[in-house]
C-alpha cells in the first residue's frame, strides 16, 4: 500500500469517527441520554408527545412543531376566557373592557400622550403598530449589548458568564462574521414573522383594531350615510365569522388607561402565561430529536450567547413566540396600554438574558427558600452551555419540579462520569 493510500485512509478513518462522534454527541444532546437528564422526571404526556413527534424529516418536524405551537395557542385561548370571566367577577366587574369607564389613573398620562396628544396618534392607530413595536425596540434594545459584544470593555470582563480559559478577547474578524450572521438572520426573520402575526390580528380584531374610540364613532356616522369599503369589509368578517373577537371595533381603543391595579394584574398574567407556554414549546423542542434537530438547533449554534443570539432562531421558532407574545394579552383582555408595554418587557427581558454579561440584580434578590425564582441572564447563558438544563425562560419552578435546573444536570452528569470512570 502507498503512502498516499495509507494516508487516504487514515483520513477517511479520521471523518468517519469524527462524523460518528458528532451524530452522537448530537443524539445524546437532543435525547437526553449522556447529559444526565433523567428522562422519567418527565410526566408521561410529555414522553408521549415527544415520542409520537419522532418523524424523521424536516417537513414533518415542521409540521409537528406549527401544530404544538398551534395546540399551545388553543390553549392560551381558552384560558384567556377564563381570565376575562375571573376579571370581570372579581377584579374589574367587567368595566376595564369598555371604553371611557375606567378611572383616570397614573398611565393616563402616557395613554393621552399616546392616543391624543402626541406625535405617536396616527403611528398607534397603525394595525401594525404592535409587531412593529416589538421589532424595532428588539433592534434598540440590543444597542448597548452589541457595543460591549464588539468592544468587549476591561469593565464589563468581570461580569461575563461564560469566560474563555485564555481570558484574551475573541478577535475582530470573528466578531463581525457573528454580527453579520446573526444580524441578518434576525433581520430576515422579522420580516417573515410579521406576517403571521398581523394576519392573526386582523382575525382576532378585524382590520380596524387600532382606530381610536373619538375616530370610531366619527366614522360609524359617516358610514351610515355613506358607507364605505371598509363597513363592507367589517360585515364581510363578521358575518363570515373570519373576526373573532371585538368586532364592532369600539373597545379596542378606550378613552382612559387602565387602572394601576388593572395594570399590574394583567402584565404579572402575560408574564406567567408566556413563561409557562413557551416553556412547554421550548421543553418539546428539546425532548424531541426532530424537534431539535430541524426547528431548535439553529438557535443553539452559539454557546455562548450574546446580544443578536435572542432572535438567531428558525423562523417557526421566532413565529411561534410572537404569537405567544401578541396572543396572551388579546386573550386575557388586556389595555392595550399594557399590550404595548408586554411587548416591550418581553423583548427586553429575552434580550437580557442573552448578553453573555451578568449584570441583573433580580435573580439575587427574589427567591423563594433560598433558590431563586426569577431566572435572569445566568439562568438562560446556563442553557446555552448545557442545552439540556434550564427550560423555563423568565422563572425557575418548572426547571427545579422537574428537575433540568444547571445544578441538578451538572450533578448528574458528574455523577454519571464519575460511575463510568470507576468501571473502567
Ligand atoms: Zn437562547
Ligand atoms: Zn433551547
Amino acid at each position: 500500500m502507498g503512502t498516499s493510500t495509507k494516508a487516504a485512509l487514515v483520513k477517511r478513518k479520521l471523518r468517519s469517527s469524527s462524523t460518528r462522534k458528532s451524530k452522537t454527541l448530537l443524539q445524546s444532546h437532543v435525547s437526553g441520554k449522556n447529559d444526565g437528564v433523567k428522562k422519567s422526571t418527565d410526566p408521561f404526556y410529555i414522553k408521549y408527545y415527544s415520542g409520537c413527534i419522532g418523524m424523521p424529516v424536516a417537513t414533518g418536524a415542521m409540521i409537528a412543531s406549527l401544530a404544538l405551537t398551534l395546540t399551545i395557542l388553543v390553549g392560551i385561548v381558552v384560558f384567556g376566557v377564563f381570565v376575562r370571566k375571573l376579571k370581570r367577577q372579581f377584579l374589574f366587574s367587567g368595566q376595564s373592557l369598555a371604553p371611557g369607564t375606567m378611572s383616570a389613573t397614573g398611565l393616563s398620562y402616557i395613554w393621552d400622550y399616546m392616543t391624543k396628544d402626541g406625535p405617536f396618534v396616527a403611528f398607534v392607530n397603525a394595525p401594525v403598530f404592535p409587531g412593529a413595536l416589538s421589532s424595532m425596540f428588539y433592534f434598540v434594545a440590543c444597542v448597548p449589548g452589541a457595543l460591549l459584544h464588539i468592544f468587549q470593555p476591561d469593565f464589563a470582563k468581570p461580569y461575563k458568564i461564560q469566560r474563555t480559559s485564555s481570558e484574551r478577547k475573541v478577535p475582530g474578524n470573528l466578531v463581525r462574521h457573528q454580527v453579520c450572521d446573526t444580524l441578518l438572520h434576525s433581520l430576515r426573520n422579522n420580516f417573515i414573522f410579521a406576517v403571521p402575526g398581523m394576519v392573526y390580528q386582523v382575525i382576532m380584531r378585524g382590520p380596524w383594531m387600532y382606530y381610536s374610540h373619538e375616530h370610531w364613532g366619527n366614522h360609524k356616522q359617516t358610514n351610515a350615510t355613506e358607507g364605505s369599503g371598509e363597513e363592507a369589509l367589517s360585515q364581510f368578517l363578521i358575518s363570515n365569522r373570519i373576526c373573532l373577537l371585538h368586532c364592532d371595533g369600539n373597545v379596542l381603543f378606550p378613552n382612559s388607561a387602565p387602572s394601576n391595579c388593572e395594570f399590574m394584574v394583567d402584565l404579572t398574567v402575560c408574564l406567567l402565561v408566556f413563561d409557562l407556554s413557551y416553556h412547554y414549546w421550548h421543553r418539546f423542542h428539546h425532548l424531541s430529536r426532530p424537534l431539535y434537530r430541524y426547528i431548535h438547533r439553529i438557535h443553539h449554534e452559539y454557546h455562548a450567547p450574546f446580544v443578536w443570539v435572542t432572535q438567531y432562531e428558525h423562523f417557526l421558532e421566532l413565529m411561534a413566540v410572537a404569537l405567544f407574545s401578541m396572543a396572551i394579552p388579546i386573550c386575557v383582555g388586556c389595555h392595550p396600554l399594557t399590550e404595548w408595554v408586554w411587548l416591550v418587557l418581553a423583548v427586553q427581558l429575552s434580550v437580557e438574558a442573552h448578553t453573555g454579561y451578568d449584570f441583573g440584580f433580580l435573580d439575587k434578590i427574589v427567591c423563594f427558600k433560598g433558590r431563586s425564582i426569577w431566572g435572569g441572564t445566568v439562568h438562560h447563558d446556563r442553557h446555552h452551555e448545557l442545552p439540556m438544563c434550564n427550560f423555563q425562560p423568565f422563572f425557575t419552578w418548572f426547571d427545579y419540579y422537574y428537575e433540568t435546573d444547571y445544578n441538578s444536570v451538572s450533578q448528574r452528569r458528574k455523577r454519571r462520569v464519575e460511575k463510568t470512570e470507576t468501571k473502567q
